[in-house]
């Protein structure tokens, strides 16, 4: 084992390799950005270097300024994680050159792999199945159409250089086949340098199956069984379990083999992760599965693998990077029991799962049996726009799928954020759907299943605004106190401060608030310890809130600071304050789109004078991992465009402005 190792990335799976590192006696450094001064990563290291502002490109992606990272503290190692600099070969190459050891792949097994054209054509040939279609260097239009014709509607466009989905666009018919070619290609242009696609069959009812395998620099071999990853959203992955449900050992040894052949077929070292898609349709069978792609690298959802093996595969990459054997030969492998991994994400599921940034005021995660939790972050801890918006997974693992997802649907329950959004609640659904449970799904189930999994807008929750009104108005009748509620609630409540309450004729108060954005106004009635809160909203609700209990102690909410939890829903309740609310804070009004978040001008699609019609696209956002649309409120004119592609934009901010017509 190395003595000590560079780990070049951050959040929860710099935080993992840190732990592992750290089990195995191994001396551990962080980089990080300057929005990550105070990062959890940063604080559990043993040494820290600072690379360069929050944008990635200018830290976390710099492979020369990490690499003077790595040579300033001697490090023996660096450990790439996964995304940022994890499949970039040049940069294993540039490690290879500073005599650092790269924790990864050699660089011609990442290169082989990194295209999928290149890649299936090299799988073709060692005898791996592959989806039909065409993956050859003829890029015409008029000749990749007949292809596509040739293999039969629908097919799937794919840039060849695309990952994380992007990419990517299905066709169904013949006739829109060269607009979902042009939209595969600028997208592989604009994020991957690559405008190169292939074509091949769209599998009817995909199920996302994928082998995890590890070899060694002495020729050995293994796959560590497979992982079922087809509960997605647009093609990222939100659960994932091990063993797939149906699988039979015939076909989970022929897909192991083919993998481990994959492997073998480019020298590959240390851990990777060949991914097959399969044809639900038919059922799991031997013959049924095709060669996706393969990522060269640790994969986000590892974690499951472990539970079932009880191994790390951390500790593997750390054995395989110093040169040694790999542990285990495939027959002394066995899977105990069943895992399963959900994705906590800074998401909005009922706002079409925007990223949410913010504070995190307060963070529950949960423990028990069965139950591991990888977090990158703390409860104070912030969740920036600048990096992945993903906050912990959640591992459970039981003895069979049942206990499994029992303990995911427990530990969920647990799951507790205030500030960002997050998509606990949606995880929850998404455990307890009967189709998910009954191991019927496939990579189609949630985009079918949206309104049942309660990932559609929600009227404001009217018993959390009185809550959060009760709290303003106790705010404002001890403003000394405020104290209490900005810091949180570990300071004790002011509701316990019984004296100051005064008992004497009721009084009456209007007041203005802000409840997730939108301005409602509340009458409150304080009235012998009972604070009765009438909010006019979609008809008249009336709720008598006991303010001899701590706000904490709710029995059926939490606050934290401006944000009241209640079933799981977060709303946000404030004192409606005319001189810090943006006027246009919300489209419509003087026909300002604004930016709903933080994030990168991908495109702007209109020019002043153009005419649109409501929903049409106006300019494209990225924030975090996500493309957004925003999109004309009402039909008009464009009277003015205020940013331009490629410009860093704050929430809030104006883009477009329209006339109406
Ligand atoms: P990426 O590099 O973006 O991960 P993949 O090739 O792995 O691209 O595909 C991502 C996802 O798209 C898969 O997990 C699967 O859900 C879907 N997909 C890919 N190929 C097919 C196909 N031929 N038929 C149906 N779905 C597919
Ligand atoms: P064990 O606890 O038996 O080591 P686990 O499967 O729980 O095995 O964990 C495997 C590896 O993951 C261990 O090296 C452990 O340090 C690491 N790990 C466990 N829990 C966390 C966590 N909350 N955050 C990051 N890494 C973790
Ligand atoms: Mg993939």
């Amino acid at each position: 084992m190395h003595e000590s190792v560079l780990i070049a990335n951050r959040g929860e799976i710099a935080c993992r390799i840190i732990r592992s590192a750290r089990r195995l006696g191994m001396r551990t450094i962080a980089v990080h950005s300057e929005a990550d001064r105070n990062a959890l990563h940063v604080r559990l290291a043993d040494e820290a270097q600072l690379i360069g502002p929050a944008p990635a490109r200018d830290s976390y992606l710099r492979g020369d300024i990490i690499l003077e990272a790595a040579r300033a503290t001697r490090a023996a190692c660096i450990h790439p994680g996964y995304g940022f600099l994890s499949e970039n070969a040049a940069f294993a190459e540039c490690c290879a050159a500073a005599k650092i050891i790269f924790v990864g792949p050699p660089p011609a097994a990442i290169r082989a792999m990194g295209l999928k054209d290149g890649a299936k054509a090299l799988m073709q040939k060692a005898g791996v199945p592959v989806v039909r279609g065409y993956h050859g260097p003829n890029q015409e239009v008029k000749f990749l159409k007949e292809k596509a014709y040739e293999i039969g509607y629908p097919v799937l466009v794919k840039a060849v250089a695309g990952g994380g989905g992007k990419g990517m666009r299905r066709v169904d018919a013949h006739a829109d086949f060269e607009e979902a070619l042009a939209a595969a290609q600028r997208e592989g242009l604009s994020a991957f340098g690559n405008a190169h696609v292939l074509i091949e069959k769209y599998i009817a009812s995909p199920r996302h199956i994928e082998m995890q395998v590890f070899g060694d620099a002495h020729g050995n071999y293994v796959h560590l069984f497979e992982r079922d990853c087809s509960l997605q959203r647009r093609h990222q992955k939100v659960i994932e379990e091990a063993p797939a449900p149906g699988m039979t050992d015939e076909m989970r040894a022929a897909m192991g083999q083919a993998a481990v052949e994959a492997a073998r077929a480019v020298g590959y070292q240390g851990a990777g992760t060949v991914e097959f898609i399969v044809d639900g349709g038919r059922g799991l069978r031997a013959d049924g599965f095709f060669f996706m792609e393969m990522n060269t690298r640790l994969q986000v959802e590892h974690p499951v693998t472990e539970a079932i093996t009880g191994l790390d595969l951390v500790e593997w990459q750390f054995l395989v990077a110093a040169g040694e054997k790999l542990p285990l030969a495939q027959a002394d492998l066995r899977i105990n029991g069943h895992a399963v991994e959900a994705r906590l994400y800074a998401e909005d599921p009922e706002n079409g799962f925007l990223p949410s940034t913010g504070d995190l005021r307060m963070l529950q995660l949960p423990f028990g049996e069965g139950i591991r939790v990888d977090a990158g972050v703390k409860e104070g801890d912030s969740v920036t726009p600048f990096y992945d918006p993903m906050i912990a997974k959640i591992i459970a693992h039981g003895a069979n799928r049942d206990e499994a997802l029992e303990r995911l649907q427990v530990a969920l329950r647990q799951t507790l954020v205030a500030g960002p959004r997050c998509n606990a609640r949606f995880l929850r659904a998404l455990c307890q759907a009967p189709g998910f449970r009954a191991g019927d799904f496939d990579t189609g189930f949630i985009e079918r299943n949206l309104e049942a999994l309660g990932a559609v807008p929600h009227a404001l929750d009217t018993r959390a605004l009185a809550i959060g009104a009760a709290v303003v108005w106790h705010k404002t009748q001890h403003a000394n106190e405020k104290k209490g509620y900005l810091q949180g609630r570990l300071l004790a409540s002011p509701w316990a401060d019984k004296d100051s309450f005064q008992m004497g004729p009721p009084r009456h108060t209007v007041l203005p608030l802000l409840a997730d954005g939108a301005r409602v106004d509340v009458s409150v009635v304080n009235q012998a310890g009972m604070i009765d809160v009438t909010v006019v909203a979609g008809g008249a609700h009336r709720f008598s809130i006991d303010s001899r209990v701590f706000l904490e102690e709710l029995p059926d909410a939490t606050v934290a600071g401006p944000f009241v939890i209640r079933d799981y829903r977060q709303t946000e309740v404030s004192l409606f304050d005319p001189l810090t609310v943006d006027a246009t804070h919300e489209a419509g009004g003087d026909g300002a789109v604004v930016s709903p978040m933080h994030g990168r001008i991908v495109a702007v699609l209109v020019n002043v004078g153009d005419a649109v019609a409501k929903g049409q696209k106006l300019a494209l956002i990225e924030a975090m991992k996500m493309e957004h649309a925003l999109v004309a409120p009402f039909a008009g004119s464009v009277t003015e465009v205020l940013a331009q592609a490629g410009a860093q934009v704050a929430q809030g901010a104006r883009i477009v402005a329209i006339a109406a017509q």
